[in-house]
């Protein structure tokens, strides 16, 4: 078995092999598309223990969250089923003044489409997106992150495995072959990672005019009211920040708790965690670690400020810290400023509702907000009055596998969204088709239009 490995220099030969075989027009047949998914989705199913595996070289996972990598058939069995209906033209109606005639919305493929994906999640936010790509008919080039290396190889002798490396082929490496790849032109190109990198790459996009989809992270706020099940909530939030060791994109980022019910959440949380890793999470073989020493030292920097009230404790031999809950925090505390990305949890009070929906307003658009509360009229208060890539009503991280709802962020947590049919449409241009009969041809705008104007007024809507 061979792994694809591309140098920089022959990365414009494999650009040009993509764009060859996507010229043929074998990538358009839905039979291909629905082979080479169902391909994918065997490959997954065939190498599950070696994904599971190498996301705990990589990160420590625990075989539980292991198979969320795995988790990728479930959206390879979504794709499969509703392909074809994705793919049918979306007839549209048309004005009375231009029939006779039809018009339809026309799915095509884009060409050469270029994926780059982070370290978190290393081998779901390469495969998803790929799932789109295939879908939509493109050809595309992966480049898994070099942070994840356990993952990046067992994905580069997965996709060697399976695919022409004319239709699919993955290259890795780091920021120099990330940024020979985005000195080439794509016809899209989808990034997962931080804001800064997001600038590279579409400044590097723009010079070829190559759209993207920019899946970046910010701070997600997670509001909790006075209204809830308080033992359910604490679950959740609980399970939702400390999977991974935190390292989660849509990760509630910070708590936004009103006053009066910070005393029972802080005992619920904490009682939640013991519950999770024990006494002393170290031992736990339920609990991630950070990824590198680079991501440990600026996390174990962020505990300089506030009241630890849980937690704390961290290794760097083992790239360990202890789920962690901090209060005494203000929002200019370096760890408010920042993404966490890591298992610490800043607990912050409000006093009404209106204060805790400015304090988000004010701040960049997150890519997810949470909310805990039973009472409709808060909840369609923060539905309104804030703006996300996504909403959760009581509980956190599922909508991600909703495989109907758009995934991605708006403002500074990105451009775009994916998933589904929405990843259908993210890789394929809706190209808009007019089709008219020769039968009827009326004489209404053309030359000479003396005597036409009234009629003309009467089209568009004025008399
Ligand atoms: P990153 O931006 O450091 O790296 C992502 C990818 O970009 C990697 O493949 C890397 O090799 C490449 N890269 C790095 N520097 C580059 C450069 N100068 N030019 C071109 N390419 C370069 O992100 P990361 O640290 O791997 O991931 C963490 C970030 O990703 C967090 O901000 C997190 O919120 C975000 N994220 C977002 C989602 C989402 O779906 N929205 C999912 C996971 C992670």
């Amino acid at each position: 078995m061979t792994t694809t490995l591309v140098a920089p220099s022959a990365i414009a030969d494999l650009l040009q092999q993509q764009r060859e075989f996507f010229a043929t027009g074998v990538t358009r047949e839905d039979e291909f598309r629905l082979t080479q998914l169902k391909n994918l989705r065997q490959a997954v199913v065939r190498h599950q223990d070696e994904i599971v595996e190498a996301a705990r070289i990589d990160l420590g996972r625990p075989a539980f969250e292991g198979y969320f990598e795995v988790g990728v058939i479930s959206e390879l069995d979504h794709a499969i089923k509703h392909l074809r209906a994705w793919m049918r033209p979306r007839k549209v109606s048309l004005p009375l003044n231009q029939k006779p005639g039809s018009a339809w919305v026309q799915p095509e493929p884009l060409g050469v489409v270029l994926v780059i994906g982070p370290w978190n999640y290393p081998f779901q936010l390469i495969i998803s997106p790929l799932i789109g790509a295939i879908a939509a008919g493109n050809c595309a080039i992966l480049k898994p992150s070099e942070y994840a290396p356990a993952t990046s190889q067992m994905l580069a002798k997965l996709v060697a495995e399976i695919f022409d490396p004319a239709h699919v082929a993955l290259v890795e490496g780091g920021v120099e072959t990330a940024q020979a790849l985005l000195a080439e032109r794509f016809d899209h190109i989808l990034f997962t990672g931080g804001e800064r990198v997001g600038k590279v790459v579409m400044q590097a996009a723009a010079q070829h005019l190559t759209p993207v989809t920019l899946e970046l992270g910010g701070k997600s706020p997670c509001i909790v009211t006075p209204d809830i099940d308080l033992a359910v909530t604490a679950r959740r939030i609980v399970w939702g920040k400390f999977l991974n060791a935190g390292q989660t994109c849509i990760a509630p980022d910070y708590l936004l708790v009103h006053e009066s019910i910070k005393p029972a959440l802080v005992d619920a949380l904490k009682q939640r965690i013991q519950a999770c890793y024990g006494d002393n999470p170290a031992q736990s073989p339920d609990l991630s670690r950070i990824v590198n020493e680079a991501q440990f030292d600026r996390l174990v920097g962020l505990l300089d400020r506030g009241n630890v009230l849980i937690g704390g404790d961290h290794s760097r031999p083992d790239r360990f810290i202890a789920p962690t809950l901090i209060d005494g925090l203000t929002w200019d505390d370096p760890i408010m400023q920042e993404e966490i990305f890591g298992p610490l949890l800043p607990i912050l009070t409000y006093r009404t509702l209106d204060e805790a929906i400015a304090a988000i307003n004010q701040r960049p658009k997150p890519l997810t907000t949470y909310l805990f509360a039973k009472d409709k009229a808060t909840q369609d208060k923060v539905l309104h009055q804030t703006t996300s890539g996504s909403l959760c009503i009581n509980d956190v991280i599922l909508q991600v596998a909703v495989w109907d709802l758009p995934f991605g962020g708006v403002g500074n947590s990105g451009i775009g969204h994916y998933h589904g049919p929405h990843s259908f449409n993210t890789f394929s241009h809706l190209k808009g088709v007019l089709k008219k009969p020769f039968w009827m041809d009326l004489n209404w705008r053309y030359p000479p239009y003396e005597g036409k104007i009234q009629l003309f007024k009467r089209f568009i809507g004025l008399s």
